[in-house]
């Protein structure tokens, strides 16, 4: 078991990618707590966790963007697994496309209060007891939109480009103190969230759902989707003692879209 022993929270494990890692993890013997907005979601997967894995497991409601919730929900977490998370998944996120003049304050506001700030402030909820513990992950989900650009996203790229920024200085920040800080860049993955940009292409521009996914999925060389088990896997590398040294890396999962 490679995470025996350990206490993972994993934000917005409710569904997708985030619901994929804390399955990952459990099933290497941590125990989980999801966290996410909503809380029948994050309910859902806790049970069906403890169920299918044996592992206990823990819930929360939270919105990463308000750092009162995240106290909140952080301190509901340790309280119930006796001692903070050793392994933080900052996975919690939105993606909304506009032209940038068609971008209101209130779209742009939203992507970085989420993305990024929410991952700042979970950050430096979970940071200090993992300093104190000489041991410690940070998992960033970000984006291959974190390294480079696509029309219509300026506001979700230029979060997910904040995030990196954040990964690779904090890396160094605690290189010496146990702790790693990661990313990883996942291309387009089978979720809900690609599921409503197809949507929303279609709503905007009539293309027929299917010619949108088509499309979607010749931008990964590979032709396809990329499964959330298969962020998972690289996910439980990282937060193994298998990945102590890979630190301050943004990893893409993409099938090569994006090549650095
Ligand atoms: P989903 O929309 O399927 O899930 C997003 C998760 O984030 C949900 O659990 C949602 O729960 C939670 N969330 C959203 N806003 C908040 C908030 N303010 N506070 C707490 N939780 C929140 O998306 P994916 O699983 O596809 O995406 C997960 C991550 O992967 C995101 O960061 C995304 O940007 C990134 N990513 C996804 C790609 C894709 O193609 N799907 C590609 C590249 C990166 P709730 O709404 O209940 O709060």
């Amino acid at each position: 078991m490679k995470l025996a022993d350990k206490i993972a929270c994993i934000t917005g494990g409710g569904r997708g990618i985030g619901r994929a890692i804390a399955f990952a993890f459990a099933r290497e013997g941590a125990r989980v707590a999801v966290v996410a907005r909503t809380a029948s979601e994050v309910a859902r997967v806790a049970e069906e966790i403890s169920e299918e894995c044996g592992v206990e497991t823990m819930h929360a409601e939270c919105d990463v963007s308000s750092v009162e919730s995240v106290a909140r929900a952080f301190a509901a977490v340790a309280e119930k697994c006796g001692r903070a998370s050793d392994i933080l998944v900052n996975n919690a996120g939105i993606a909304e496309s506009a032209p940038l003049v068609k971008t209101d304050d209130e779209l742009w506001h939203r992507h970085l209060a989420v993305n990024l700030t929410g991952t700042f402030y979970c950050t430096r909820a979970a940071l200090p007891a993992m300093i104190e513990r000489g041991w410690g992950r940070v998992i960033n989900i970000a984006s291959i939109a974190g390294k480079t650009g696509a029309p219509y996203i300026a506001a979700y790229s230029a979060s997910k480009h904040g995030v990196l920024g954040l990964t690779r200085s904090l890396a160094l920040e605690v290189a010496t103190k146990g702790i790693t800080v990661n990313a990883i860049c996942p291309g387009y993955v089978d979720t809900d969230m690609t599921t409503r940009a197809v949507e929303n292409i279609e709503a905007k521009t009539g293309r027929p759902a299917r010619e949108s996914l088509d499309a979607i999925k010749n931008m990964n060389p590979q032709r396809r989707l990329v499964e959330p088990a298969e962020v998972a896997a690289l996910a439980l590398l990282l937060a193994s003692d298998d990945g102590c040294g890979i630190n301050g890396q943004a990893i893409n999962v993409d099938g090569g879209s994006v090549l650095f």
